[in-house]
């Protein structure tokens, strides 16, 4: 079967849908035939325009939603909405996710606590209130973004790596708690790729520890998503896309 047209039918919720490596996702999803729900914090300008991308790629519908994933009732609000709007929920992608770094012996507590709230409480939330759409469905497939720094951990990262790291642990408990279900869950944890989030990064020194030499693409990302979408058989893995940095 072609890969490509494996998603007509399924409905995609990406976190972090309205930019970098969300958007893609949500972009190459809707090219296999999903309908998309983009999910953002503020941007309405991108989101939308990610939308109207997808919509045009498949002819299926694609709905932004403005929600921080970090607030448990807004989260089970928009789950709500998604359901009303698209009828449901088969795949869930956990990106959103943010940065402020520092050195542990300087980071604030508000600094630490925004990381962990977003990156994995949020990924905590989104999970907590679309499963009940895919025990519905009777399948589901969730794909959490971790990251490089969460198998290696990173300097002027504590709050990151934590996050990260912590997505991983979720990711095996759930992958254990609803395998029965007909639900996998999966992470990718991806190293370097060029964002909004890495636009300083460009010229990085690390780069060179980087076995392929070079930064990857948002669509590097998005084929090990649409991998995973489709790989019945893949539970509890971590996906790195990284140029071989974390090997
Ligand atoms: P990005 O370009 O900075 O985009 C971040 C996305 O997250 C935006 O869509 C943003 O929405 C959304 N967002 C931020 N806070 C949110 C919140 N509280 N609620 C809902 N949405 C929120 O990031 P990226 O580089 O594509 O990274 C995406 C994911 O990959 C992140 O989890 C990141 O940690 C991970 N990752 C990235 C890299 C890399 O090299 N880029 C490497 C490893 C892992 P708005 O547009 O509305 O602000």
């Amino acid at each position: 079967m072609n890969c490509d047209s494996r998603l007509i039918g399924k409905i995609a919720v990406i976190t972090g849908g309205s930019r970098g490596i969300g958007a893609a996702i949500a972009c190459k999803f809707a090219s296999m035939g999903a309908a998309v729900a983009v999910i953002y914090a503020g941007n309405t300008e991108a989101a939308e325009a990610v939308c109207e991308k997808c919509r045009t790629l498949s002819g299926a519908n694609a709905i932004s939603y403005r929600c921080d994933v970090s607030d448990f009732t807004a989260v089970k609000e928009t789950a709500a909405a998604i359901r009303r709007d698209l009828g449901g929920a088969h795949i869930l992608v956990n990106n959103a996710g943010v940065t402020r770094d520092g050195l542990l012996a300087m980071m604030t507590e508000e600094a630490f606590d925004t990381v962990m709230d977003v990156n994995l409480k949020g990924a905590f939330n989104m999970t907590r209130h679309i499963t009940p759409l895919m025990l519905r469905a009777k399948e589901g497939c969730i794909i959490n973004i971790s990251s490089a720094s969460g198998l290696l951990g990173n300097a002027g990262q504590s709050n990151y790596s934590a996050s990260k790291a912590g997505l991983i642990g979720l990711t095996k408990a759930t992958a254990r708690e609803l395998a029965s279900k007909g639900i996998r869950c999966n992470a990718i944890a991806p190293g370097f790729i060029r964002t909004d989030m890495t636009a300083a990064q460009e010229d990085s020194p690390l780069l060179a520890t980087v076995p392929l030499g070079r930064m990857g693409s948002t669509e590097d990302v998005a084929e090990a998503a649409a991998y995973l979408a489709c790989a019945g058989y893949v539970t509890g893995e971590v996906l790195r896309v990284d140029g071989g940095l974390a090997m």
